[in-house]
């Protein structure tokens, strides 16, 4: 075990006076080449000194040496509050919150193993014979020039239109409207003077008319001119006019109109599906022709990494080869092949390892958890080669069930073995006990917290009596914190059979309602397929035939939905998606459903908990009423940063504005004119209890319940907010900068500050991810208040303290991924921790004893 008196001076991290946001003057001395936990409760600091302290101060020395005056314009540049690190190498962060991710990237593409695979198909694949030359490997690309099929260029999905849906009534005549699609005003006289001059019927119903004529009027590319002489209108001249059959007009549209409300109104008459050509792929033919292994290049895409590595591995242990010819048709049994798939396996175990195996490489990052986006990065570095770095990783177990920790912890001591140190902000004791080191911040949030209690070898902390941390790192030692209750009866069975959807095939579930039911299984075995995509649509069915006007959540319930996406894109996936389910009972006894979710709470700097929670409209009320906004006549309104009358106009209210820099794309600047306060100085002069707008919204959640105490509705929201754990958010945070478990507890305390009424079914994914073991035992608190109450709380978790605690469990599995996807069992958290079958049984044991 490591102690300072063992290294060498200069194997540490020394940092001296760090006083980034709560940290007080913190002195801290840190082992470099080793594992080093940060510990503490939610908002204790321990970001502010890994991250705001340690990898800010790294990457402002890089910044510097790279571009001086950059790091004077860029935000994240700033320089951290400490007065000197010594020993600190270059550091690489990775971290949940922020950054949406493109929707072309894939598993493949962010952890360029589709590179290597296209390398693969063209240095060794087979070709079918009259190839003369081997493909490059772009041909094997969706997204270049040479891969992408001529038919969707990579989409993989073509939109068509069919008689169904340009014609959605046949019993109309063209007259009547039958032809939807046309466009409506005087284009549709228009066009319906030009059909009668071709000579066509437009008063028969439209299945009356003959199938040339409605082939033709639906789908000719035809244009043809035609004198018009209108009818009615006696004054009007005879004029030409140009003929659009149905689909013209529609894909015209789509592809020149200026008018978004134009594009969506004609997306109604378009039907997608995969591209015939390429069947969805989004490649030419040719590369498709090309095998390796027997399948081609997009099979392989689609399998499981676990049956990717299987179809690759015989490969990698053929003893035989021979050279590689560029002439051959076959590289399969090459030198190169060997090469290329033993690099590819490697690589591909890593993700395997890291709990990922039931990934795909096709598979669109925007489907993944954060926690799976992050463990990719993480696999990704491993392959880097890079070696004396910092790697600064933000509770990388999040998402992952105990199974898999054992492999993460592997992955960790891999980056070390090769020359690096590895900083962990985490919250898993399994984690934290097998670092080498442990930095505990504390004891309390914000203000309360600030100061490292210990730092050292981890069994020290043992002896740090001030640690929060330390009954959950060492539980057998110190009183049990967990309260155990009695478990609740049922009060009545949702139940859903045959089920379908990704790798649930045709599965029975049963929800015990008035319980907490948490559903637990490894990292793929199907819990979110169920909690967050099958749950939501069967109750929500319901909900809406039932006509309940109700408060539905309708957040959309497409799990890749990504907003920067224009309109044409988002036209949902064919039917690869859907989900069946033969039977439900038990819906009667649902009135309300109320997704929580880690969905960002908005996705601009606009929106903070301050305006999703709905406190900040009572804030501004009260600044309306103060003396000197009566006496200007400044309403609510004008406290507002989202309209013009009291915001910054430079910055149009965001405190920031963009800069411009080719190397870092997408950096924002301090704003000049307000310096990030929002408000232009007139609004700025007005103060309640001696706080302008700008500062109230500078506190933290904490500050403002005693600041704003006195002002009800505010005080009720913040009391939620604090019940939560999220007292040291500040009340503008930008929402861009929350991370997703924070934005779920945001969600939360707004549906805890509410009035219910009815039976309510909460669904939560992974509520503890970010969470110290002490905050659980407080979220625990609040959601068996809500169950109290009479509703339903179903969880997806992976924090055994929490499972043991809750009244039902609903364990799936076995594996992840086409090896998972059944119910392995379901009943109490003690029977399902006696089931021998259950990989979630073992560790749920422990946590009973
Ligand atoms: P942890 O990582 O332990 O959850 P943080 O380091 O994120 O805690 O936060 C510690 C304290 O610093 C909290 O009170 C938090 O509100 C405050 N804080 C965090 N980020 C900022 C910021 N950008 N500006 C001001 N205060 C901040
Ligand atoms: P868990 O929540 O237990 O980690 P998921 O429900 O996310 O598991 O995944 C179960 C299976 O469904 C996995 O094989 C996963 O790859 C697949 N899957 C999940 N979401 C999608 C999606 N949007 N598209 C395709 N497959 C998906
Ligand atoms: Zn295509
Ligand atoms: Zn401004």
């Amino acid at each position: 075990m490591p102690s300072p008196s063992e290294n060498a001076p200069d194997s540490f991290v020394r940092v001296r006076g760090a006083n980034e946001n709560n940290l007080r003057s913190v002195d801290v001395d840190m082992p470099r080449d080793r594992i080093v936990a940060f510990t503490g409760v939610s908002g204790s600091g321990k970001s502010s000194l890994a991250f705001g302290t340690i990898f800010t101060e790294a990457q402002r020395r890089y910044l510097e040496s790279v571009a001086p005056y950059a790091r004077r314009l860029i935000q994240q540049g700033h320089d951290p509050h400490v007065e000197s690190i010594s020993g600190l190498p270059p550091a690489v962060a990775l971290q949940q919150r922020r950054g949406a991710p493109s929707s072309r990237s894939s598993v493949g593409t962010v952890t360029t193993l589709s590179n290597s695979l296209r390398m693969l198909f063209s240095r060794a694949g087979t070709f079918p014979k009259g190839f003369t030359t081997r493909l490059d490997s772009d041909a094997f690309s969706p997204n270049t020039v040479a891969g992408a099929c001529p038919e969707c260029h990579g989409i993989g999905v073509a939109h068509t239109v069919t008689e169904d849906s340009l014609v959605p009534d046949p019993s109309l005549s063209i007259r009547e409207g039958a032809i939807a699609a046309w466009p409506g005003a005087w284009q549709a006289k228009n066009l319906r003077d030009i059909t009668i001059a071709l000579g066509y019927d437009v008063d028969v119903p439209w299945r009356d008319l003959p199938p040339a004529d409605r082939e033709w009027l639906l789908f000719t590319d035809e244009q043809p001119v035609v004198q018009i002489t209108p009818q009615r209108d006696r004054v009007a001249k005879p004029y030409n006019g140009m003929f659009w059959s149905a689909k013209k007009y529609v894909f015209h549209t789509l592809a020149d109109s200026k008018s978004q409300m134009m594009r969506t109104k004609v997306l109604q008459f378009v039907r997608s599906g995969p591209c015939p050509l390429c069947g969805g792929t989004g490649l030419r033919r040719e590369a498709l022709a090309v095998t390796f292994a027997g399948r081609s290049i997009a099979e392989l895409n689609a399998l499981p990494l676990t049956d990717l590595a299987d179809v690759i591995r015989p490969t990698t242990q053929l003893t035989e080869v021979t050279p590689a010819l560029p002439t051959t048709l076959s590289g399969e049994r090459t030198d190169v092949a060997v090469a290329l798939t033993t690099d590819l396996l490697a690589r591909i175990e890593v993700l395997t390892d890291l709990g990922l195996g039931y990934l795909g490489l096709g598979r669109a990052t925007t489907t993944l958890s954060p926690g799976e986006m992050q463990r990719l990065r993480l696999a990704t570095q491993l392959r880097s080669g890079l070696f004396g770095v910092v790697y600064v990783l933000d509770e990388p177990s999040a998402g992952l069930h105990p199974a898999d920790a054992e492999q993460l912890l592997e992955v960790l001591a891999q980056l070390k073995s090769s020359g690096n140190s590895v900083f962990v902000v985490e919250h898993n004791m399994d984690i934290v006990r097998h670092a080498d080191w442990i930095v505990d911040v504390g004891p309390g949030a914000g203000e309360g917290g600030g100061h490292v209690l210990y730092s050292g070898a981890v069994p020290g902390l043992a002896a740090v009596e001030a640690s929060v941390t330390r009954p959950f790192l060492f539980p057998h030692a110190h009183a049990a914190s967990v309260t155990r209750r009695d478990r609740r009866e049922a009060s009545a069975w949702l139940t859903v059979e045959g089920v379908s959807l990704h790798n649930l095939a045709d599965i029975d579930a049963s929800v015990p309602l008035g319980t907490l039911v948490a559903v637990t299984g490894v990292s793929g075995s199907g819990k979110s397929t169920l909690v967050s995509r099958v749950l939501p649509e069967v109750v929500r069915a319901h909900l809406r035939s039932d006509d309940t006007p109700d408060e539905i959540d309708d957040t959309p319930i497409d799990a890749g939905g990504d907003d920067s996406r224009p309109a044409e894109a988002t036209v949902p996936d064919a039917g690869a998606d859907s989900l069946t389910v033969r039977d439900v009972r038990g819906l009667e006894h649902i009135d309300r459903l109320v997704r929580v979710d880690q969905k960002p709470i908005g996705r601009t700097p606009r929106s903070n908990l301050a305006t999703y929670t709905g406190l900040f409209d009572a804030v501004r009320a009260v600044f309306a009423r103060t003396d000197l906004a009566r006496e200007r006549g400044y309403g609510a309104g004008r406290f507002s940063f989202n309209v013009a009358g009291g915001r910054c106009e430079t910055c149009l209210g965001e405190g920031f504005v963009s800069v411009e820099l080719l190397f870092l794309p997408g950096s924002y600047g301090r704003c000049p004119t307000c310096d990030g306060a929002r408000y232009n100085a007139e609004t700025l002069e007005v103060t309640y209890d001696g706080r302008t707008i700008a500062d109230v919204l500078a506190l933290t959640v904490e500050q403002a319940s005693e600041a704003l105490a006195s002002i009800p509705a505010a005080a009720r929201s913040l009391r939620a907010l604090l019940d939560v754990g999220l007292g040291y958010l500040r009340l503008g945070q930008p929402a861009t900068e929350l991370s997703g478990g924070e934005a779920q507890r945001i969600k939360l305390a707004t549906e805890l500050q509410r009035v219910r009424r009815g039976h309510t079914l909460y669904l939560l994914d992974e509520p503890t991810t970010g969470l110290h073991p002490a905050d659980v035992q407080r979220l625990l608190a609040q959601l068996h208040a809500l169950v109290d109450s009479g509703d339903t709380v179903v969880v997806v978790e992976h924090e055994m303290d929490f499972v043991a605690a809750a009244d039902w469990v609903i364990d799936l599995g076995p594996a992840g991924g086409d090896a998972g996807g059944r119910v392995i069992a379901a009943g109490t958290p003690e029977h399902v921790a006696r089931n021998p079958a259950s990989r979630t049984a073992p560790y749920l044991a422990e946590r009973l004893r």
